[in-house]
């Protein structure tokens, strides 16, 4: 059983790769229901102004932000997972002011004061404000959904030139080295054919979550194909690059993922791999981590290649 491997990982990090698709897709339907309640507030506010009706008593709270349904929302433990994300804790400064300004029109209103555009247009900001902050958010994580592989949750192949290009004008600043690692499980077609499809698909769904798991924030891991992956390596060596990818296959062979019937199933991996090189382009890098990986399968499989350039 692969058990906790199967889990969603990368808590530390930062940016949108650190959710799984299935928590993307949740946040984004979460972030769309908040908005909605939070449009709803919006409407009873302007009701409450327009009709002079008595103001929620609420809304009229030093904590009122905390109060409205996308406040609890905001505040509670449903937007945890999102809570670690770029433009999350702007939406509670714009959110907060919004109702700050809000509270001051209620008190005109109760108090039978005319509104002053200022008081008005302070509101009317920080409401549009808020509001971008969040389409922003919500934007992020469909973007990076539309990047991920829905099956695995590893970088799919859209925009991975892009991304493999932006880390080439890096090595060309010499800002860092990077390593390119093309890594292809072994004899999968059996898997297969004697597990069945669907059980293929969680073998491969289990590789690349551990792999995924072990991987630090800034490296990068796409599918490639379909049991084919590439690990883009970001500030390492070929020896530290060579190291790394060896301890992750001696790892991978060593998960018993959950087979047909009673039966385990163990899949290992042969990787090419090579240097992002400044001088010729990405693609050639590409080609060069395929090389040597198509050297490891002809030497036996479960193995590392490292290319050199008598393999051109
Ligand atoms: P090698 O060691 O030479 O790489 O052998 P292999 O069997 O892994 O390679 P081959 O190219 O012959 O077969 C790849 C297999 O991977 C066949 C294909 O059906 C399977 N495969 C590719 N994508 C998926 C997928 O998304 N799900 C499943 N279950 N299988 C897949
Ligand atoms: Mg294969
Ligand atoms: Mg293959």
């Amino acid at each position: 059983m692969i058990g906790d491997l199967a889990r969603p990982v990368l808590k530390s990090m930062t940016t949108m790769d650190s959710l799984s698709p299935d928590l993307m897709r949740s946040s984004v339907a979460e972030l769309e229901q908040a908005l909605f309640n939070h449009e709803q507030w919006c409407e009873g506010l302007y009701s409450t102004l327009i009709c002079r009706l008595p103001p929620d008593q609420r809304d009229m709270e030093v904590d009122a932000h905390r109060r409205c349904r996308f406040g609890q929302w905001y505040y509670g433990t449903g937007s945890i997972k999102l809570s670690s994300h770029r433009g999350f804790e702007e939406i509670a400064i714009e959110h907060q002011r919004m109702h700050q300004y809000a509270a001051t029109l209620l008190n005109a209103s109760t108090h039978r004061v005319p509104i002053s555009v200022q008081d008005y247009e302070r509101f009317d900001s920080a409401l549009k404000r808020m509001r971008l902050e969040i389409a922003t958010l919500k934007h992020d994580i469909e973007d990076a959904l539309y990047n991920l592989d829905p099956l695995t949750g590893a970088a799919s192949r859209i925009g991975m030139l892009t991304k493999l290009r932006e880390e080439q004008e890096l090595v060309k600043r010499k800002v860092h080295s990077c390593c390119l690692a093309m890594m292809d499980l072994d004899d999968f077609k059996n898997v297969n054919d004697t597990h069945g499809h669907a059980i293929g698909d969680r073998v491969l769904v289990g590789f690349a979550r551990y792999v995924m798991a072990h991987l630090r924030p800034y490296d990068k891991f796409f599918r490639y194909g379909g049991e084919e992956f590439l690990l883009c390596a970001t500030g390492t060596d070929l020896v530290t690059g060579t190291g790394v990818v060896n301890r992750l296959r001696e790892e991978v062979s060593s998960i018993a993922h959950e087979g047909s019937s009673t039966k385990t199933v163990h899949v290992t991996v042969s990787v090419g791999i090579t240097l992002l090189d400044p001088d010729v382009s990405v693609e050639e890098s590409i080609d060069r981590a395929d090389k040597a990986l198509y050297l490891a399968k002809s030497r036996g499989r479960n193995q590392t290649v490292v290319w050199d350039a008598s393999m051109l």
